[in-house]
C-alpha cells in the first residue's frame, strides 16, 4: 500500500519554525498539479532548485527527508519540470512509493491550507497557530485543525466470491474496485459499512470485520478497510449513480487495479489468495 515504504517512517510533528534548506524538497502545487520532473527516483524539486519569494510551511519528514510547501501561488518550473497531473504521477512508469506518499500526503495538507485561510465562524483572515498545526483567527479565537475525512472500503463476500464493482462513467477510473464511502456524522464505521452497502449494492451483510486502514491524502481521507458476508439474498440492486457494475466474483478471478498502491488493491489479492 501507498503507506508502506519500508524501514524509513513519516514523522509528521509540527516544527513551526523550522527553516527549509536548499537540499530539502519543495512541493509547489498548481490546483491539482505539482511540480514534477520524469525523473522518478527524484520527481520533485529541491528548495535550492526553485525561485521563489521564500514564503513556506513545513509539512513532515521521512527518514532524513525533509518536506515544505511554496506558499507562492504560482512558481515559475525550473528546467526539467513542469506542473504535472497529480493523480498522473501515481501511475507513472517507475513510481516510488515513497515519492508518492509524501505527494499525497502534503497534497492533503496543500488543500487544508488553501481551504484554511479564513476563519469559518466570522470571516476574518487566519494565522498559523504557533505551538501546533492549526490555523487561528485573530477576531474570535476560532482554532481550525487538519480535516480528514474517514471512509469506508468494504470487501462483501459471498462463500468463495466477492463483489467488484466499477465505479459509474465520468468518474475517471476504469479497473475494478470495493464498495466504499465516507461516513456520516452519528454512525460508526460499521454502520457506514453497512449502509453503503444498502445504497451502492442492495445487499444485507453481516460478520463485519476490520482488516487495516490506509491514509489516502488525494481525496483528504482516512480509509478503513472491512470485510463482511452477505445477508440473505445475494441480487445486487445497482446504484447506478455511484456503480456501472457489480459483480460477484470467483477467487481465481481477481485480477486486481495496475499499481499496490491501494487498501482496495490488497484487499482484493488476499481474498484472492485465499488469507481472508
Ligand atoms: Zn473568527
Amino acid at each position: 500500500m501507498i503507506q508502506d515504504i519500508g524501514a524509513e517512517k513519516l514523522n509528521n510533528s509540527y516544527i513551526p519554525d523550522a527553516v527549509p534548506s536548499p537540499g530539502d524538497t519543495l512541493f509547489c502545487f498548481r490546483g491539482g498539479e505539482v511540480l514534477a520532473c520524469p525523473d522518478m527516483q527524484e520527481p520533485f524539486p529541491k528548495v535550492a532548485d526553485v525561485s521563489f519569494s521564500g514564503d513556506t510551511v513545513y509539512l513532515f519528514s521521512i527518514g532524513e527527508r525533509r518536506y515544505f510547501l511554496c506558499r507562492d501561488e504560482n512558481p515559475e518550473a525550473p528546467e526539467k519540470f513542469a506542473y504535472t497531473d497529480v493523480k498522473q504521477l501515481r501511475r507513472a512508469e517507475g513510481a516510488v512509493k515513497l515519492h508518492v506518499f509524501a505527494l499525497f500526503t502534503a497534497f492533503h495538507l496543500c488543500k487544508w491550507y488553501r481551504k484554511s485561510r479564513f476563519c469559518g465562524a466570522c470571516g476574518a483572515e487566519t494565522v498559523p497557530d504557533s505551538r501546533e498545526r492549526a490555523m487561528r483567527c485573530p477576531g474570535c479565537g476560532n482554532i481550525t485543525y487538519p480535516r480528514i475525512d474517514p471512509a469506508v472500503i468494504v470487501g462483501v463476500t459471498n462463500g468463495d466470491k466477492l463483489l467488484l464493482t466499477r465505479y459509474a462513467r465520468g468518474r475517471g477510473v476504469n479497473f475494478d474496485a470495493l464498495v466504499a464511502g465516507f461516513t456520516e456524522i452519528g454512525e460508526t464505521l460499521e454502520q457506514t459499512v453497512e449502509r453503503e452497502v444498502m445504497e451502492e449494492v442492495g445487499l444485507r451483510v453481516k460478520n463485519i470485520r476490520y482488516y487495516k486502514s490506509q491514509p489516502w491524502g488525494f481525496s483528504g481521507g482516512i480509509l478503513a478497510g472491512f470485510f463482511c458476508d452477505v445477508e440473505g439474498g445475494d441480487t445486487v440492486t445497482l446504484d447506478e449513480s455511484e456503480l456501472s457494475s457489480a459483480i460477484w466474483t470467483r477467487r481465481e478471478d481477481i485480477v486486481g487495479q495496475p499499481d499496490d498502491m491501494s487498501l482496495t488493491n490488497e484487499m482484493m489479492k488476499m481474498f484472492r489468495d485465499g488469507k481472508v
